[in-house]
């Protein structure tokens, strides 16, 4: 049986990066990998939207997390968390883990946080270094504002830090215009590679954070990265096979153009909501992202086991809820190398499936609603 991933990461594989990775490995401190690490840290750039330049590391999205909290800041500072979600909780776990003060916002799960009440916490407490949010909070599926976040920052001296793990690639984030200081990227998402690299970019207000940030860093010193950079090179042995892997799927970006890989998702996006909601199904976040769509499971259907029959019936692999939404909800997603077929597919595995575990769906009815709205049929 064909397998398809529709997890909000890992996501599949677009064949020329497969390939990439079964070459003979090359040296690192080689003319050939200094030309292709140059040729990948520009295309970055064009990614993150950014003229800084973007630092890349052998680890998984937490690991570009971590070091952001190691470079920027010294035990005690004080950082605003906006916690939303199991990702936000993240932020508060690695900046206690540093021995910084964390002040909280929270918000219900499966919503956004409201900019001005950002806007209030950094008026009333002067102390706070940082804001420390997500552009995805893939938990719940919810879309944040950052373009209103940026301007609220932007008033002040704290620097905002977005971890854009699972949105860059499908949200627009305009990272310089929008005044984000910081953008925390990994590989097993929107970038369309297995998981392994992380990316992070930086702004000149972010950097001079590091000048006094006394937090320990060794590997992860954004100071000796940044040194080899410029020399394309990276300070220890990089992923060598994912960064060739990642000279492919960025090619492939720039081919479709960053614009048009942002549109398909919006629009794939909207045709899974407007399916789910034809077969009378919930959707749990407000805004829903365009990288993944959380669905609230339907009473008398148990969400392990409609996991279970897509994956057994039609090798569909979608995610469950994290934390406290573990049972109730599925996330769908709807991110990096997806195509047209892809969403009618998983669309219509799903009714199948519905219609198996004994939900009443008439056939066909969000497959019909997948393609008005890939027909342009629907107000978009
Ligand atoms: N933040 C967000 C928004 C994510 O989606 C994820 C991964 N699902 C992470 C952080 C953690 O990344 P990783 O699993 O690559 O460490």
């Amino acid at each position: 049986m064909k397998t398809r991933i529709f997890t909000p990461g890992p996501t599949p594989l677009p064949e020329k990066v497969r390939l990439s990775q079964a070459k003979q490995i090359i040296h690192h401190r080689t003319k050939e990998f200094s030309s292709i690490f140059e040729d990948v840290c520009q295309s970055l750039k064009y990614v993150f939207q950014t003229k800084n330049d973007v630092l890349t590391f052998a680890a998984s999205g937490t690991g570009a997390m971590e070091a952001v909290v190691a470079n920027l800041f010294s035990p005690q500072d004080e950082v605003l968390v906006v916690r939303g979600g199991k990702f936000g909780e993240r932020w508060e776990n690695i900046a206690e883990a540093f021995g910084l003060k964390v002040t909280g916002i929270d918000i219900e799960w499966g919503r956004a946080p409201d900019p001005l009440q950002i806007r209030e916490k950094l008026h009333s407490s002067k102390t706070i270094r940082a804001v420390l949010t997500q552009l995805v909070e893939t938990s719940t599926g919810v879309r944040y504002d950052i373009e209103s976040i940026g301007k609220v920052v932007s008033e002040t001296s704290a620097v905002l830090v977005v971890d854009a793990i699972s949105g860059l690639g499908a949200e627009p984030l305009l990272t310089d215009e929008w005044g984000v200081d910081v953008v925390v990227a990994g590989s097993q998402k929107g970038f369309m590679l297995p998981p392994g690299l992380c990316f992070v970019s930086l702004s000149e207000k972010a950097r001079k954070l590091m000048d006094d940030a006394t937090c320990p860093r060794y590997y992860w010193d954004f100071k000796k990265a940044q040194s080899a950079l410029v020399k394309g090179q990276t300070a220890f042995t990089p992923a060598v096979s994912l960064i060739c892997a990642l000279r492919e799927s960025l090619a492939l970006i720039k081919e479709e153009g960053l614009d048009a890989v942002l549109e398909r998702h919006r629009v794939f996006a909207l045709a899974v909501r407007r399916a789910v909601s034809s077969l009378g199904l919930e959707i749990f976040a407000h805004p829903s992202s365009n990288a993944v769509t959380s669905i609230l499971v339907p009473a008398g259907v148990e969400e392990k086991n409609l996991r279970k029959k897509l994956q057994e019936n039609f090798g569909v692999m979608i995610a469950g809820g994290q934390g406290k939404l573990s049972g109730k909800i599925v996330r769908i997603a709807h991110l990096g190398w997806m195509d047209k077929l892809d969403i009618v597919g998983v669309i219509f595995a799903l009714e199948m499936t519905l219609a198996h575990l004994g939900y009443d769906v008439e056939p066909a009815t969000g497959v019909k609603v997948v393609q008005e709205v890939l027909m342009g049929k629907v107000a978009m």
